[in-house]
């Protein structure tokens, strides 16, 4: 089975396709997944692995560890361009995610005040004013919506909890001008059912939820590395750059691709 990628609560700096060097916050476990989605796609691997045995890392320690680390980038004077919070799971599920927000927003200011710190979030716990009221003080924040079919969302991500798009539609409304939208493409088949976000019903649905939401800029993506259900097509980078297009022209937010 396809296991967690990240192995400590900091990790990197990694070169991120579409963020530049960064350096990973992860607050889930060490050695399991905890995610309120189940996406085909998770590098982390599907959630069957279970959460593992080391638990979320309290915030205490997780602002420890980030300040070791970026102590010790700045004596050595490496570059930095983004404080990531991504890793094994959803990170606004941790308890205390508002409490680690603070804390990193105050070291960011206090070592490389140039550098963003963005959250990439499966948008799932935006009906908590806590969450919401901390994703608004990051420089991005980035909201998963793969499909606005709510039968493809269940396929495709497998929400663990209810799941409804045109709630979702509305709560990233609170994003407004801000946020940054993140979309992945793909198709596949996983125990006998077809997956497929990339057909005409799908992307008119999603400009539709684009010009509801109004983000600040939208992020599409296709498949880059090994996906725990192992028929994930990555879409052909043309094609994807053919669909940025069309979503600026639609809606007037800006697209990028990777
Ligand atoms: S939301 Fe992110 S971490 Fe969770 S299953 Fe999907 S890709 Fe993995």
């Amino acid at each position: 089975m396809q296991r967690v990628l990240f192995h400590s609560t900091i990790f990197g700096p990694i070169h991120s396709r579409r963020l530049g060097t960064s350096l990973g916050v992860n607050l889930s476990p060490d050695d399991g997944k905890v995610c309120s989605f189940d996406c085909l796609y998770c590098e982390a691997g599907f959630n069957a692995q279970g959460p593992g045995t080391t638990g979320l890392p309290p915030a205490d320690a997780v602002i420890q560890r980030l300040e070791d680390k970026l102590r010790a980038m700045k004596a050595a004077g490496d570059p930095l361009d983004v404080i990531t919070f991504s890793g094994n799971g959803e990170p606004t599920m941790h308890p205390d995610f508002e409490t680690v927000i603070d804390g990193v927003l105050e070291l960011r200011d206090r070592y490389y005040p140039e550098v963003k710190v963005s959250v990439l979030t499966n948008a799932t716990r935006l009906d908590r004013p806590a969450v919401v009221h901390a994703l608004q003080r990051v420089d991005n924040n980035i909201l998963k919506l793969d499909s606005a079919v709510d039968a493809t969302v269940q396929a495709l991500d497998r929400p663990v909890g209810a799941y409804s798009v045109s709630n979702v539609i509305e709560q990233m409304k609170q994003f407004s001008g801000t946020g940054i939208i993140q979309t992945m493409f793909t198709r596949g088949t996983h125990n006998g059912i077809h997956v497929d976000n990339t057909t005409e019903e799908e992307i008119s649905a999603l400009i539709d939820a684009y010009k509801v939401i109004r983000p600040a800029s939208i992020m599409i993506y296709g498949v880059d590395r090994t996906t725990p259900e192992p028929s994930m097509e990555r879409v052909d980078s043309q094609w994807l750059r053919n669909i940025a297009q069309r979503i600026t022209a639609a809606t007037g937010i800006p697209v990028t691709t990777a």
